[in-house]
């Protein structure tokens, strides 16, 4: 049997590195006062047609919808947001004392498979609800870097920009259209689809030809309001006293339709072309499109398979012990018993018969601190062989002496 094309599975030697970046991001995140929330995978389409956009590439192409057996049109997520936002509404969360959530978890996109991109990624977010003040936007920022950097993860750029309200967007819209109408011939054949629903979205189009119109477009700036300027600045000059540099991207513009006001990206030159490895924005509308309450929201995301394909390395032991077990399984099982109660180390015992050559390579091979050898001897006479493998010593102990060594060992 094979995998499906575009899925991946995450196999145990692969498992420290994303424990390491869970860990690392759950202890910057709810240091900052976030707090964790899981919501299903499968929701109804009509959420993410409303909260993800219509007219963007997810919905239009890139879902895994079906009928569900009552009939019911339903989705695997695309994103994190709009269920979290649905969760919001659904739950009342707007009477908890906090409004600062996160979440880590598979997301699924029907795309065509390429290098480091699949259909069931996992993605790092978070999403604050209820706060309009521009240091919120900063300190998202803020964060997000805090976080990648904890991570190891270098070279960062931070670009920034101001994509309207729902005030000033229309009308900023209405232009770009008519621009891009002009020049329609120049376009390539999915910027063209995108002209009338989403003519936003040419401005971060990859095509050379799409590029060299993009680039003398109508800018926003010329169109934002004064409610949006206002926002953009302070966010400006707070990120400047957190001493954060960054740089402003006017073709900054995200793949979905809900973002408001501020929108940023952290990009490594690490990974080489596609080095965006958090992303986010405000969605002030959001809430209030999707049945709740009029409420400003923020957050960003980043892709977890990309977060782990930077972090480096680690030499690290797979096991604490090996317990090379000769022909004494009652005994060996006994000592592991003990052994984990008493130290909480973690315990490799060995049950296929082998001979006692091929579990020392077994051992060096598992990279192992400690191997504690068991043959008829020893469980005849209730001791046991320690073999310290960082230094190749060895030595024999009553099983007495030797759990109370290896309890102090690791005080
Ligand atoms: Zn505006
Ligand atoms: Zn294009």
């Amino acid at each position: 049997m094979e995998i499906l094309r575009g899925f991946k599975d995450t196999l145990p030697t692969d498992m420290e590195k994303w424990h390491r970046l869970e860990k690392a991001a759950k202890e910057i995140l709810e240091s900052f006062g976030f707090k964790e929330i899981r919501t299903p995978i499968l929701e109804k389409t009509s959420l993410f047609a409303r909260g993800v956009g219509e007219a963007t590439d997810i919905v239009e192409k890139e879902m895994y919808t079906f009928f569900d057996k009552s009939n019911e049109s339903v989705t695997m997520r695309p994103e994190g947001t709009a269920g979290v936002v649905r969760s919001y509404i659904d739950n009342h969360l707007e009477n908890l004392p906090y409004k600062k959530f996160y979440y880590i978890g598979p997301m699924f996109r029907y795309e065509r498979p390429q290098k480091g991109r699949l259909r069931q990624f996992n993605q790092i977010g978070v999403e604050v609800f209820g706060i309009e003040n521009p240091s919120i936007d900063a300190e998202l920022v803020y964060m997000d870097k805090m976080m990648l950097e904890k991570l190891g993860i270098e070279d960062l750029r931070i670009e920034i920009n101001n994509i309207g309200c729902r005030k000033c967007r229309p009308e900023y819209m209405n232009e770009l259209k008519s621009y891009f109408k002009k020049h329609e011939e120049s376009l390539c054949e999915d910027c063209r689809r995108r002209l009338d629903k989403n003519p936003l979205r040419i401005l971060d189009c990859k095509n050379k030809e799409c590029k060299a119109v993009a680039n003398k477009a109508p800018k926003i700036t010329q169109f934002a309001c004064t409610d949006c300027k206002d926002h953009y600045n302070k966010v400006k000059e707070r990120l400047q006293s957190l001493d954060i540099k960054f740089t402003e991207n006017p073709h900054l513009v995200r793949g979905l339709d809900y973002y408001t006001k501020f929108v940023f990206e952290i990009i490594t030159d690490k990974l080489g072309a596609q080095g965006t490895v958090s992303a986010g924005g405000r969605y002030d509308g959001l809430v209030e499109e999707l049945g709740g309450k009029d409420t400003p929201g923020i957050g960003f995301a980043s892709g977890c398979e990309r977060l782990v394909e930077l972090l480096k390395t680690k030499e690290e032991k797979l096991f604490d012990y090996y317990i090379a077990n000769l022909n004494s399984d009652e005994y060996a099982l006994d000592i592991a018993k003990q052994l984990i109660k008493t130290t909480k180390k973690r315990v490799y015992v060995e049950y296929e018969k082998r001979s006692l050559k091929s579990m020392m390579k077994k051992a060096g091979k598992i990279n192992v601190s400690y191997v504690v050898i068991i043959g008829e001897n020893e469980k005849n006479n209730n001791k046991v062989i320690l073999k310290n493998m960082d230094n190749s010593t060895q030595n024999e102990y009553d099983l007495k002496t030797f759990l109370d060594n290896e309890v102090k060992r690791w005080l």
